[in-house]
């Protein structure tokens, strides 16, 4: 029996999430639910320098937000735990010490000058220095001195890392699910430091002491981690344990141009990369939530960065994502980051949402303006609406003259307001007056009725009726706004039209 499915999203609490991150949790999260597995969040901050306050309760909200939360984390189901690697740094000195005892790993004692030097070095030959099989013999490393002086030079308090002794001369032939084989030479890796004399280790040698203390049975991360892939494949062997799979994602590229889209380039473009908003000081960078984006329709146009499931499918429930989902189907070419399609996605959802529901998002916006109305109506509005929103956001300038009669009339639509419109339209007036079951249909058919019977052509009635109605020629199906906003204001809204135009 194959072994319980078990994967991580382990971001580093470096700031907001970015759009690239929730794609990868999302993919995370899609794969352990297909296979009936865990999915598990770990907090890397292994880099307390790059430490940012309120970074990991924002990933946790934003996960939560688009109900895609981890089944463990920090304070939920701890079985692994802890779940911070802050708080798990007693755990890695074992495995720094395991890697130098079998020669996998060795001390290196170069201060910060005489590195910089040896690049100045380097730089005037028109070289680059890496600390790779080149040059480790001829460095300050245990490798060159005797066991007792490496002890000697540690007790007394220097400070030193420990770096990975790469193999030389090997070809790894690995294999990633998304890519396929993937072939490395570690001639061209350098050795990578694992661990520090302040007692931390570097990100290479928590990540895959975690994955391995913790289950990981899959490693899904973006793009830029798979140069990382030899190193800590080499590790896991090191170390004697047997690596999980991997599986690289596609980069996110930019809407216009080349190159991966940017944490900058949201707001400059017009569009947020966030999925909360984010404040800091100097600035605030938009989120979808915050936008009037549904958490669906984030999740839906996200999966479909990079993955789709072979058919023209586009619009899924999370349920049926994870159905579909499958890791082998993901691109290996980066995906195009395309805001307008977003945006189609998010109509998608509203169209389809109750519209009970999008009136009580929407009066908030109403009370804001001192506008009072029942549920009913205003459910009703919506629904009259919702085809050309696509956020709720839209909905006050797609719906205000329901609301407030208009005051000023537009211009060019004025134009229709002839000579003879005034008498048409207090005729009108009276027709409305007459008409006792005030609904849309029946409304519609009484005033084409008198238009038939007087010979009046459609155009000369309709569009000074939409336009004393509603200030300018928008709108949904007229007979509508008539009904909805009711018999007495119909009137005096076409009375104050026949006087002021
Ligand atoms: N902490 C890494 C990051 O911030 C995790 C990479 C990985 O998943 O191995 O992306």
């Amino acid at each position: 029996m194959s072994k319980q499915v078990r994967v991580r999203f382990a971001p580093s609490p470096t700031g907001p999430l970015h759009i690239g991150g929730v794609r990868t949790a999302l993919f995370n999260y899609l794969f352990a639910k297909k296979n009936g597995g865990t999915f598990f969040l770990r907090i890397e901050d292994t880099d307390q320098n790059r430490f940012v306050p309120g970074a990991e309760e924002y990933i946790l909200e934003a996960l939560e937000w688009l109900g895609i939360s981890p089944d463990e984390t920090i304070g939920k189901n701890e079985k692994f735990g802890p779940y911070r690697q802050s708080e798990r740094k007693h755990l890695y000195k074992k495995y720094a010490d395991q890697l130098i005892e079998s020669g996998n790993a060795y001390y290196a004692f170069d201060t910060p000058e005489a590195l910089d030097a040896h690049r100045k070095e380097h730089e005037e030959k028109g070289k680059t220095f890496i600390y790779n099989h080149h040059n480790r013999e001829k460095l300050d490393t245990s490798l060159v001195i005797s066991a007792e002086e490496t002890a000697k030079r540690i007790a007394n308090g220097e400070d030193y890392v420990i770096r990975f002794k790469t193999p030389v001369n090997e070809i790894l032939h690995l294999t990633d699910i998304i890519r396929g084989h993937v072939k490395f030479d570690t001639n061209l890796l350098d050795d990578k430091v694992l661990f520090k004399s302040d007692g931390m280790p570097t990100y290479h040698l928590a990540n895959i002491v975690d994955d391995h203390l913790m289950g990981t049975t899959h490693v899904i991360r973006g793009e830029e981690w798979l140069p990382s892939m030899p190193l800590h494949v080499l590790l896991y062997h090191a170390l004697g344990w047997l690596s999980p799979e991997f599986a690289h994602l596609p980069l996110i590229l930019k809407p216009v141009g080349n190159g991966k889209l940017s944490k900058r380039d949201g707001d400059k473009l017009g569009f947020p990369v966030f999925p909360l908003e984010w404040k800091t000081e100097e600035a605030i960078s938009s989120g979808y939530r915050e936008k009037g984006f549904f958490p669906e329709a984030v999740v839906n146009f996200l999966a479909l960065l990079g993955w789709n499931d072979g058919t023209d499918k586009e619009l899924y429930t999370l349920e049926e994502l994870v159905q579909a989902f499958d890791l082998k189907r993901v691109h290996k070419a980066g995906a195009k980051f395309d805001p307008e399609k977003n945006k189609w996605f998010n109509h998608q959802y509203l169209i389809q949402a109750d519209n009970e529901v999008l009136a009580k998002a929407y009066a908030p916006i109403l009370i804001e303006k001192s506008i009072s109305i029942d549920l009913a109506t205003l459910t009703k509005i919506v629904s009259l609406i919702k085809e050309r929103a696509s956020f709720v956001s839209d909905f006050w300038e797609m719906s205000d003259f329901f609301f407030i009669p208009p005051t000023t009339y537009d211009a060019k639509a004025s134009k229709n307001w002839k000579e003879e419109t005034p008498e048409l339209m207090q005729n009108l007036i009276t027709v409305l007056e007459g008409i006792e079951d005030f609904t849309s249909v029946n409304i519609e058919t009484i005033v084409k009725e008198w238009m038939t019977k007087n010979e009046i052509g459609m155009g000369k009635v309709m569009q000074p009726f939409r336009l004393s109605l509603v200030g300018a020629l928008k709108g949904p199906h007229l007979f509508d706004i008539v009904e909805v906003i009711g018999k007495k204001e119909t009137i005096i809204r076409l009375e104050k039209a026949i006087n002021s135009l």
